[in-house]
C-alpha cells in the first residue's frame, strides 16, 4: 500500500512523512527534492522548472506526472511508496490513479490538517538549513542546524506575498484533491496542530492497519 501525504505548507508533513516512512518501510518520493536535484544539476528539466519552483508557483502537471511515471516504472512493485508534494491538482490525481492501476499499486491519502491561520504563522516564522534542507519552527532558537551545523536562513520564498500565494494555491487546488480521496473512502486525517510527537503518534496509529 502506498501513502499520499497531504498538509498545508507549515503543517510539518515532512517530519511526519519521515516518521511514517521509517515505521512502515516506505520509500519517500518527494517531488520538491526531485525538482531541486534537477535544478542543481542544471538538466533541461531543471532549467524549465527553476523559475516556478523558486518563486513558489506550481510546475506544469505534465512535467510533474512525467517525473512520477518515471519513478513508478523503476521502483520494485513490492516497495511501498510515500508520495509527498504530489498530486496537487485534480488533473494530477486523475493521472496518478491511472498510473497506480497501470503499475498494479494502490494508495491511501493521509492529511496532516492545520488551519490557514496556523499555516501562515508557521511559514512566516520558520527557518531552513540551506545545506540539508532541515526545517526549523519558531520554537527553535539556535542559529545553526542541529543535524549538520549549517547556518539557518529564511527561505527566499517565505515572504508574505509568496506565503499568501502558496496558501491560496493550496486551498484552490489541493483541498479539492484531498476531497476526491475522501469521496473514495481513501482518506485518513490527522490533527496537525498538536505537539509534533503527538501528531506522529496519531499518524502512525491511524495508518497502522494498512500495513498489517
Ligand atoms: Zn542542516
Amino acid at each position: 500500500m502506498d501513502l499520499i501525504l497531504f498538509g498545508m505548507q507549515g503543517s510539518g508533513k515532512g517530519t511526519q512523512g519521515k516518521a511514517l516512512a521509517a515505521k512502515y518501510n516506505l520509500k519517500v518520493f518527494d517531488i520538491g527534492t526531485e525538482f531541486r536535484k534537477e535544478i542543481q544539476m542544471g538538466t533541461p528539466l531543471g532549467l524549465k522548472i527553476k523559475d516556478p519552483v523558486e518563486s513558489g508557483h506550481l510546475v506544469d502537471d505534465e512535467i510533474v506526472m512525467n517525473v512520477v511515471e518515471d519513478v513508478l516504472a523503476h521502483v520494485d512493485p513490492n516497495q511501498p511508496l510515500l508520495f509527498d508534494g504530489v498530486p496537487r491538482t485534480l488533473s494530477q490525481v486523475e493521472k496518478l490513479l491511472e498510473l497506480l492501476t497501470k503499475f498494479g499499486r494502490d494508495a491511501f491519502a493521509v492529511n496532516i490538517k492545520i488551519s490557514e491561520e496556523e499555516g501562515t504563522l508557521r511559514l512566516t516564522k520558520r527557518r531552513i538549513c540551506p545545506d540539508c534542507h532541515g526545517i526549523y519552527p519558531p520554537s527553535y532558537t539556535a542559529d545553526t542546524c542541529e543535524h549538520c551545523g549549517g547556518t539557518l536562513i529564511t527561505r527566499t520564498d517565505d515572504n508574505p506575498e509568496s506565503i499568501h500565494r502558496r496558501i491560496e494555491n493550496y486551498k484552490k487546488q489541493t483541498v479539492p484533491v484531498i476531497k476526491t480521496f475522501y469521496d473514495r473512502d481513501r482518506l485518513i486525517e490527522v490533527d496537525g496542530e498538536q505537539p509534533i510527537d503527538v501528531v506522529t503518534k496519531e499518524a502512525l496509529e491511524k495508518v497502522g492497519y494498512l500495513f498489517n
